[in-house]
């Protein structure tokens, strides 16, 4: 699906949901079409609206009642991520989106799950419950600050008078919230939230508008001519928060989106143009506010677009692993290779690592493809050692995301017997964590997996921030010093600091008792360098590049380079 497309998609939701009506029928009929044309993206396998009235002032065959806005073909799981609203009579609505069976939403997901859900309820309101829902509040903690309903209203108001074009949007999620959620109960959390928000709303001219869209999440619409100033507001607003058992002072800064509104046509367009800013400014870790702009949808697109079409590749079996050799510095001969994954595309491109990697990095599917690697090695392992070919020990990329699944070895280690390869034969390359929590965690892992007889290798060492630290507090049999760090390369040109450099990590690290692999050797010089600074093997373009797999075989018949 190309990148438009899918962008079409969300803005054709949100022109359907707001087409006019006539009947509740038409309604549901419009919101069915809609979310028809996202839930495969999104995997969604059910959505419900329920709503109810305990001290019933509704009408009676509207209360209690569950109505199916959308089921798919496929199975779903049970339990649903809910959206509720209270209505003006002290009941809810509630609106259920139940996942497609295996999948579970991130919370980026679920943010945007719930913006499409208050959309749809938004729509009922206005078009079908009329005096009922008109009712629901569209305010969020006791009347305090507008909801999204609120917003989307005032933004429906402001776009009909014409007047939209004034404003700047703003979507913006306050750093901190976390920690005071943690650390405090709830009700004090709470009372925190209260007061950041009395000060969020103090600065606020009448024609303005700030909305909280759920958690920590706000969103906003001011005048050109103060936002400025509101930005500034936002991002250190300090809160002084005192009860009768404690007194606290809280700074909150922000993650800022925002955009023009010239010549947005709906509401739906302008969340799409501030939640599109939102999450750029989220993936760059900004500390300024980034503007919405064409190339930021489409790069969002982009990324949406890549973890849809991962799942599916998944299925399609469109990866392909990759080998390349690692090669014994003294004897020149083959001692091993890494397997690196390239994506076919239908259409044939071969797609590189770094173009879809860090983006399955962020949204945690990297682990199914870590999986899909394993097996596929241990497979190739298989084979080599059902047709007597001559075995080397392969390793395999695994992200740090793994690093939160507590059955990672036993998983790992499944795979490997599943194919019965013998564990010698498998590695497993971790990269240095940035995080010094992470290294306890890294430390067992490696202990555990090396009582399984799996070696490990530390990835791209050198490039963290408290390499020497972790050096102390892993056992790690190998070090993989990172590209970047290799003297007389593309990246270097201080040869002489770098040599310092290089030599004196290999000499600790080898003092240490790690063998040390050098990566990306490309030159007849780098490898004679590496060779008398004492690296053990190499893996590089001056032996190898990665090798598709028949190319990787024909190797294993010489091994001799
Ligand atoms: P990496 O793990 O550091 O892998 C080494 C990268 O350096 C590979 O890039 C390899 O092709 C490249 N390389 C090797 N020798 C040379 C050389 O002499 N010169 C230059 N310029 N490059 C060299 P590739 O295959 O594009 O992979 C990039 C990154 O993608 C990998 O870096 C790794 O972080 C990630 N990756 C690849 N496959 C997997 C995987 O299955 N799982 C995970 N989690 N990450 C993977
Ligand atoms: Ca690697
Ligand atoms: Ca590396």
């Amino acid at each position: 699906m190309s990148e438009s497309h899918l962008g079409d998609k969300l803005l054709r939701f949100f022109e359907l949901i707001q087409e006019p009506v006539r009947s509740k029928e038409e309604l549901v009929e419009n919101v069915r079409t809609a979310l028809d044309g996202i839930a495969e993206q999104k995997n969604i396998g059910k959505v419900t609206i329920c709503r109810s009235a305990p001290e019933s002032k509704l009408r009676a065959q509207i209360e209690n009642q569950t109505e199916v806005l959308y089921q798919s073909d496929s199975s779903i799981e049970e339990t649903a991520t809910e959206l509720s609203f209270r209505t003006g009579e002290g009941g809810t609505a509630v609106l259920s989106y139940f996942p497609v069976k295996g999948c579970c939403w991130e919370e980026e997901e679920q943010h945007e799950l719930m913006l499409l859900g208050n959309m749809i309820l938004w729509a009922f309101r206005l078009e079908i419950m009329g005096e009922l829902l008109q009712r629901m509040t569209t305010m969020d903690l006791a009347g305090e600050i507008p909801n999204v309903a609120g917003f989307m209203g005032y933004l429906g108001g402001a776009l009909a008078q014409g007047r939209i074009e004034n404003y700047i949007g703003f979507y913006f999620n306050t750093h901190n919230f976390k920690y005071v959620n943690k650390v405090l109960s709830h009700q004090k959390a709470d009372g925190v939230m209260w007061l950041y928000i009395r000060q969020l709303l103090q600065g606020i001219h009448e024609d303005e508008c700030v909305a909280r869209l759920g958690g920590d999440n706000f969103v906003a619409l001011i005048r050109k001519e103060n936002a400025d100033a509101f930005i500034y507001r936002i991002s250190d607003v300090n809160v002084k928060y005192k009860d009768a058992t404690l007194e606290k002072n809280f700074n909150f800064g922000a993650t800022i989106g925002a955009a023009e509104l010239n010549g947005a046509q709906n509401p739906g367009e302008i969340m799409v143009r501030i939640s599109s800013a939102y999450q750029a400014a989220r993936q760059k870790e900004s500390k300024e506010v980034v503007y919405y702009s064409e190339d930021i949808h489409k790069e969002i697109m982009r990324r949406k677009e890549v973890i849809a079409d991962f799942h599916r590749g998944v299925v399609k079996q469109e990866f392909e692993v990759y080998y390349q050799p690692k090669v014994n510095t003294q004897s020149r001969h083959l001692c091993g290779a890494e397997a690196l994954i390239r994506w076919r595309k239908p259409d044939g491109g071969l797609i590189p690592p770094m173009e879809f990697i860090p983006i399955l990095e962020k949204d945690g599917s990297i682990c199914i493809l870590d999986f899909y690697v394993l097996d596929k090695v241990c497979a190739f392992l298989h084979r080599c050692i059902r047709e007597n070919r001559p075995l080397y020990k392969i390793s395999v990329n695994f992200s740090k995301r793994h690093i939160e699944n507590p059955h990672l070895v036993s998983e790992i280690v499944a795979v490997v017997d599943s194919h019965k390869v013998p564990h010698e034969w498998i590695e497993v390359e971790l990269t240095e964590s940035e995080d010094a929590k992470d290294y306890i965690v890294m430390s067992n892992l490696i202990d555990k997996l090396k009582a399984e007889g799996i070696s490990v290798s530390v990835d791209d060492f050198g490039t963290g921030y408290s390499s020497l630290n972790m050096l102390k507090m892993i056992k790690t049999d190998i070090l993989k010093i990172d590209q970047s760090l290799i003297p007389f390369g593309r990246y270097n040109n201080d040869n002489q600091k770098d040599c310092i450099m290089f030599e004196s990590i290999v000499g600790l690290a080898k003092a240490l008792g790690f063998q040390v692999v050098a990566e990306g050797v490309e030159t007849l010089r780098q490898y004679e360098y590496m060779r008398d600074a004492g690296c053990d093997m190499i893996q590089g373009y001056y032996f190898d590049k990665p090798l598709p797999m028949d190319e990787y075989l024909n190797r294993l018949l010489f091994g001799q380079y």
